[in-house]
């Protein structure tokens, strides 16, 4: 059976070309394409000769995954459909804002986490991504930029994708020091973002490369932040006590998320206890006025720019430093998930 070639180490790529005719030097440029250079097609290996080439097909595959569709927003966003070798459907979103070009990556087949206002939980999880199938969302979106876009370059990654990061940290950590390291991506311009998981958060950040953590906080009340996120265990402050260990071992500041939802979590009491639970945090509150998906709850609804807008204000005016942008690629299924989901359905439609 073929493998993922990235999921294998360097020796053992090399001892499978030689056993499969290449000569030590032909072994040894196939290793350095595939983990230092990221190549993703065996034909274009063309110093290795033609027999050697397609006998290796059956052994290593290369391409993790293979683009079967891709939906582009008129703010030039793109989201693609990655078909893994097993034909399970991840996505992977390219997001062009000015200099900057962000990719969002999936670091699971759907998430159990099933935060009621999320698209990728509906479906409950599959499986967790290997190594390879990580990584291989990064090179392909930089061959992508590189031959469909020439002169933009991936400036930003950040694991917002489908899935819940925590819960296959051996493989995420794995592939984001590949990514980081053998790829030359700054591992400052990663960005985790977690839904939870304090303890393993704070781990992480012992050993983590520089990179940047974002932790969905979505509200400060443990009652209504179980509303918004049922499976979580852990209170909020325990997530506070988790980024500052973040901080304080890779001076990287973290930042909380709050997907906010109209009438729930976006009144200014809401806001108030935001403020007392990060007073004197370093930290940065990212709001996320929440993005229309198909099939969930009825009563999820999106916040006015007015209400969200009164939101950062107080939160600035309680010291707490805040960030928030205008929706993105609204009109195509611009939150992670739903263009999985709506292939997911289609096949089981056509089925
Ligand atoms: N599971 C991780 C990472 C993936 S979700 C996490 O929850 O952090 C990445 C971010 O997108 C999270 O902050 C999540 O709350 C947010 N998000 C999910 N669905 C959304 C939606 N429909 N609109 C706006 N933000 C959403
Ligand atoms: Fe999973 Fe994150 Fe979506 Fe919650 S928001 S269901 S943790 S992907």
């Amino acid at each position: 059976m073929s493998r993922l070639a990235r999921d294998l180490t360097r020796d053992d790529v090399l001892s499978i070309a030689i056993e499969k005719g290449a000569k030590a030097f032909q072994a040894r440029a196939l290793v350095e394409a595939i983990f230092d250079k990221g190549l993703r097609s065996l034909e274009r290996a063309t110093f290795l000769p033609k027999d050697v080439r397609s006998a290796l097909e059956s052994d290593l595959t290369l391409a993790a995954s293979r683009v079967v569709d891709r939906s582009v927003s008129s703010d030039g966003t793109v989201k693609f459909l990655h078909e893994l070798t097993d034909g399970e459907t991840i996505e992977s979103v390219l997001i062009p804002d000015g200099d900057r070009t962000t990719l969002c990556v999936s670091s699971q087949v759907g998430c159990p986490v099933a935060c009621v206002f999320c698209a990728s939980g509906l479906a409950g999880v599959r499986r967790n991504l290997t190594t390879a199938e990580i990584v291989d969302q990064f090179l392909f979106a930089r061959d992508h930029l590189d031959s469909e876009e020439r002169g933009r370059r991936l400036t930003n990654v950040v694991v917002m994708g489908l899935g819940e990061p925590m819960l296959n940290l051996d493989n995420l950590e794995a592939a984001l020091r590949m990514i980081s390291r053998d790829f030359e991506f700054s591992p400052r311009r990663i960005t985790i973002s977690t839904s939870g998981y304090p303890d393993r958060v704070a781990a992480l950040a012992k050993r983590a490369l520089p990179w940047n953590l974002a932790i969905s906080l979505h509200a400060a009340d443990s009652k209504l932040r179980k509303d918004l996120v049922p499976t979580a265990t852990k209170e909020p402050r325990e997530l506070v006590a988790a980024a500052r260990v973040w901080f304080e071992s890779t001076g990287r500041e973290p930042t909380f998320e709050i997907v906010l939802l109209r009438g729930e979590n976006d009144r200014l009491a809401d806001a108030d206890a935001l403020i007392a639970l990060l007073r004197g945090e370093a930290c940065t509150v990212n709001l996320l006025p929440w993005n229309p998906v198909a099939g969930v709850e009825p009563w999820i609804a999106t916040p006015s720019d007015e209400v969200v807008q009164r939101f950062a204000e107080r939160l600035e005016r309680g010291g707490i430093k805040t960030t928030w942008r205008r929706r993105r690629g609204a009109d195509r299924d611009a939150a992670c998930g739903q263009l999985r989901l709506r292939h997911v359905h289609s096949r089981s439609e056509s089925n």
